[in-house]
């Protein structure tokens, strides 16, 4: 199907990015797409290789690191024309097919959406989210999706396939888009009723598609007549429907559509289809996982020198200050979903002034916490010479009740291990403390103890991890 790109993979989340001079440029007129075909490969012109009208190139999405812009070409540069997207759906495959009809979906729904729809104002594109809202009143609308089913009736051994009176020429079964009100499978019900005539029973899910051709989420459903199997055809939107067998069918002649893998499907099992829905359509890649650890921001023990291990303080001005810059540094990436941060004073401080500025949730972890340093708590840091040497003494518990680098590596490592496993595909930040971002530091990398003694970590510096 035409989304099952892997290795490859389309990431469609949100970001606010400018145009590299490789970048590709999505450039629609009339709805027909600026490309080169050419042996049936697909080419979208390069940022580099065009000259565009005065609006800002808008971020759609990327297909691995490629990403894609949508704009207007003031010229058609050589080699390269104008494409009705039906034509490249019969011309070409592959992850730019994909990209030119996911394009075209966005670029008909920017389009459509000039105007406010309360007051007719003009819409402008919202900087944190895939939205557009009102300058005048601030109405905002998200993209538009609309869902629709595509049926394969089964009888005797034997599949419903359809031609429509308009438009696709080729062999396909009932489709069509769901009402207000009813649920996919009572649409596909219904659906099948108006086109056909036939009652259906034992309906149940196969897989879903994004097909931005249409604007549509397609959802495919097989069933059984249920009763009569004679055809009563809607002649106004269909040319032709009738009972086919196996050895028969006819697929469609690309392979792009979930109506063509479902055809596909009956054929090949020779009508026996799983009775059960099928495996998720998709296999998707492994996603990574990327943790940024930071550690709090200037506390008054700081300015003292004074060892503050699970000891509450407060940050300084300067610590204040340092957060905001932290703040302003994340916010510029904008791909934090959120923060876990340790439940003391001073990083649950430093994380809230990141939070605002992110608008992402906040949530603590105990785990977090700094190190127990026992009976070192608030002692200035000068007049404890043997510290340096507990720090490294791994498996023995500081002094007077605190706990051993192997205690604090323990919760340290379950916490991230809980990450992965709870945010996988996530960003996320962690706000807490020198000593246990240098336990972090040994979950993803090596370190000789004396790396491990020399690792220092500033007030609200980030260190960044993917997995
Ligand atoms: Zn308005």
């Amino acid at each position: 199907m035409i989304q099952d790109i892997f290795p490859s993979r389309l990431d469609n989340s949100f970001q606010t990015k400018l145009p590299q001079p490789d970048s590709r440029i999505m450039c629609f007129q009339d709805g027909r797409l600026l490309a080169c075909v050419r042996d049936n490969a697909l080419h979208i012109p390069q940022y580099r290789a065009l000259s565009l009208q005065d609006s800002a190139p808008v971020y759609l999405f990327s297909v691995d690191n490629e990403p894609f812009f949508l704009a207007k070409a003031a010229a058609v540069p050589e080699g390269y024309q104008y494409y009705p997207i039906r034509e490249l759906r019969d011309r070409c495959a592959g992850k730019y097919l994909y990209a030119a009809f996911t394009a075209y979906h966005l670029y008909q729904w920017y389009a459509d959406n000039r105007f406010c729809g309360i007051c007719r104002g003009a819409m402008q594109h919202d900087d944190r989210e895939r939205a557009l809202f009102c300058t005048e009143c601030g109405h905002k609308i998200y993209p538009r999706i609309n869902p629709a089913v595509i049926v394969g009736v089964i009888s005797n051994g034997r599949i419903l396939v359809t031609r429509y009176r308009r438009g696709y020429a080729h062999n396909a079964l009932v489709a069509g888009f769901t009402e207000i009100g009813e649920t996919a499978e009572e649409c596909a019900a219904r659906e099948v009723m108006e086109e056909t005539g036939l009652r259906v029973k034992n309906i149940r899910y196969y897989k879903s598609q994004p097909w931005g051709m249409a604007q549509d989420l397609l959802m495919g459903f097989f069933c059984e007549a249920d009763g009569s199997d004679e055809i009563k055809m809607d002649d106004y939107e269909l040319k032709s429907a009738c009972w086919v067998r196996p050895e028969e069918l006819e697929l469609q002649p690309q392979q792009h559509s979930l109506t063509n893998e479902m055809m596909q499907l009956f054929r090949d099992t020779n009508g026996h289809l799983p009775p059960e829905s099928a495996p998720a359509a998709r296999t998707l890649p492994p996603q990574k996982t990327r943790i940024y650890f930071t550690r709090h921001g200037e506390t008054t023990m700081n300015a003292e020198d004074h060892i503050s291990g699970v000891t509450d303080c407060e940050l300084t001005e300067e610590g204040l200050a340092q957060a905001r810059r932290l703040a302003a540094i994340c916010a510029e990436h904008r791909e934090i979903g959120l923060i876990i941060c340790s439940p003391l004073k001073r990083a649950r401080k430093t994380a809230e002034i990141i939070a605002e500025q992110l608008h992402v949730p906040v949530v603590t972890d105990a785990r977090l916490r700094e190190w127990d340093y026992g009976s070192y708590e608030d002692q200035p840091r000068g007049s404890t010479p043997d510290f340096q040497d507990a720090k490294l003494a791994f498996g023995v518990r500081m002094k007077d009740g605190g706990e051993s680098l192997l205690q604090l590596a323990h919760r340290v490592y379950g916490c991230i291990d809980d990450i992965r496993r709870q945010y996988t595909g996530m960003t996320v930040l962690c706000v807490c403390h020198g000593g246990v971002c240098r336990a972090a530091e040994t979950y993803f990398r090596d370190m000789t103890a004396e790396a491990f003694s020399q690792f220092f970590m500033g007030n609200c510096e980030l260190r960044q991890y993917e997995i």
